[in-house]
C-alpha cells in the first residue's frame, strides 16, 4: 500500500533527490566510485559544495555580506555556537516552545538571558505578541516555526537589535528577507535534506566582537575560512547529507523557487486546516492566526476523546505514517513540509472524512 509520510523530521524527501542519491551511492559523478567512498578533497566534491552554496544563496536571495556554512552538530549545537560567538553581556529570547527554551538555556552559559515573552502558560499554543524587544542586548533570538506545537511566525519581524532565528522547520517554505537577520540556522532534516547537515547563514561583520576565546570548531570564522573553497571544509563536512541537500535544492528551484513553494504550502495547509475545522471529530490546537504551514497539530474533539486510538489505527490502515502528536501536545501532528505531496494531504483529509462517517 502507498504510504503517506507525515514524520516531523527526519521526514519525506523529494523522490527525485532520493533517486539521485541512490545512483550517486553506486557511482558519483561518473568516477566509478560511490559518494559514500569519495574523498571530500576532490574536484567533483568541490563542485557539489560550490553548487549547493550557490543554489542556497539564489533560492534564499542571500546578500553578499552573509556567509553560508554547512556543518555538523544539528540545530542543538547552534544553540551554544550562537551565544559563544555573539553574546557579550545579555541576550533576549522569545520562548515559543521547547526548542526556544533549550536555545535560551545554552545562552545562559555565556551571559544574561532575558525571556522577552513566553507562551508556556498555554502550552505554547500561540506566538506571543505585543512584547518589547530590549535594546540593551547583543541579540534577540526567535524560533520561526515551532515544530512540536504547530505555531509559526509568518513574517520577518523588525528588530532594533541583531535578530537571530532558528529556522530548522520552515526554511525554504517561503521567501525570507535574510537582510533582517544576523544569523539564521537550523538542522536540515525537516525541509532541506536528510539528517546530518546544519545550515548557518551569518552576517560576517557580527563576528570577532566577543571578549572570550573561542575553541577552533566553535568559532564561525574557522568554517568561513580564507577562500570560497575552504568554506565548511575545515574538517570533514557531512558529505552525503550535503549531496542530498544539493539534489533537494535543485528540486525546489525546478518547482519555481520559494514563491512557488509558499503557494503550494499554503494550499496544502488550507486543505488540512479546513478539514479540521469542518470535521466534528477533531479540533486544532494552535491559535488560528499562528497556525503553522509545516506542522499541523490537532486532537480529538472533547466528546470524541475516547476515539483517539481508534483513529490512529484507522489512519495507519489507510497508509498514514508519523501522525502521532508529540507527547507534550498529544493527539496528532501532520508535518507537511515542502516535499510532502499534495496527494498525501488529500489522502489524510479523506481518511478523516471516512472516519467521521462511522459515527
Ligand atoms: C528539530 C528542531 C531542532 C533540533 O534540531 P537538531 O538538528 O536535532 O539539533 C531545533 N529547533 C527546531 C525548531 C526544530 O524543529
Amino acid at each position: 500500500m502507498k504510504k503517506h509520510n507525515f514524520n516531523a523530521g527526519p521526514c519525506v524527501l523529494p523522490r527525485e533527490a532520493v533517486e539521485s542519491a541512490i545512483e550517486a551511492i553506486r557511482d558519483f559523478d561518473n568516477t566509478g566510485i560511490g559518494i559514500l567512498e569519495i574523498s571530500h578533497r576532490t574536484p567533483g566534491w568541490e563542485r557539489i559544495m560550490k553548487e549547493t552554496a550557490d543554489l542556497w544563496r539564489e533560492l534564499l536571495n542571500i546578500p553578499d555580506n552573509y556567509k553560508v556554512l554547512f556543518l555538523g552538530g544539528g540545530a542543538s549545537t547552534q544553540f551554544f555556537h550562537v551565544p559563544a560567538n555573539l553574546l557579550n553581556k545579555k541576550a533576549a529570547y522569545l520562548q515559543t516552545g521547547v526548542w526556544a527554551k533549550k536555545a535560551a538555556k545554552e545562552a545562559k552559559f555565556y551571559g544574561d538571558v532575558e525571556i522577552v515573552a513566553s507562551s508556556e502558560d498555554k502550552n505554547y499554543s500561540y506566538v506571543p505578541k505585543g512584547y518589547t524587544i530590549p535594546t540593551d542586548v547583543d541579540y534577540f533570538h526567535i524560533t520561526t516555526n515551532n515544530t512540536i506545537y504547530g505555531t509559526e511566525i509568518h513574517e520577518d519581524i523588525d528588530s532594533p537589535v541583531t535578530l537571530i532565528a532558528d529556522m530548522s522547520s520552515d526554511i525554504l517554505s517561503r521567501p525570507v528577507d535574510v537582510s533582517k537577520y544576523g544569523i539564521i540556522y537550523g538542522g536540515a532534516q525537516k525541509n532541506v535534506g536528510p539528517a546530518g547537515v546544519t545550515f548557518v547563514i551569518v552576517r560576517e561583520d557580527l563576528l570577532g566582537k566577543v571578549d572570550r576565546k573561542l575553541q577552533t570548531m566553535v568559532d564561525y570564522r574557522t568554517h568561513i575560512g580564507d577562500a570560497e573553497k575552504d568554506r565548511s571544509m575545515f574538517n570533514t563536512p557531512p558529505v552525503f547529507s550535503i549531496f542530498v541537500m544539493h539534489e533537494t535544492l535543485k528540486w525546489v528551484k525546478n518547482l519555481g523557487g520559494l514563491e512557488a513553494m509558499h503557494k503550494l504550502n499554503k494550499e496544502k495547509a488550507e486543505l488540512l486546516y479546513n478539514e479540521i475545522d469542518r470535521n466534528k471529530m477533531f479540533v486544532g490546537t494552535a491559535a488560528k492566526e499562528d497556525r503553522s504551514l509545516m506542522n499541523v497539530c490537532f486532537v480529538m474533539a472533547e466528546e470524541h476523546k475516547d476515539k483517539e486510538a481508534a483513529f490512529m489505527d484507522f489512519a495507519k490502515a489507510a497508509g498514514m505514517v508519523g501522525i502521532k502528536g508529540h507527547r507534550s501536545v498529544g493527539g496528532f501532528r501532520a508535518s507537511i513540509y515542502n516535499a510532502c505531496p499534495r496527494e498525501s494531504v488529500e489522502a489524510l483529509v479523506k481518511c478523516m472524512q471516512d472516519f467521521e462517517k462511522q459515527f
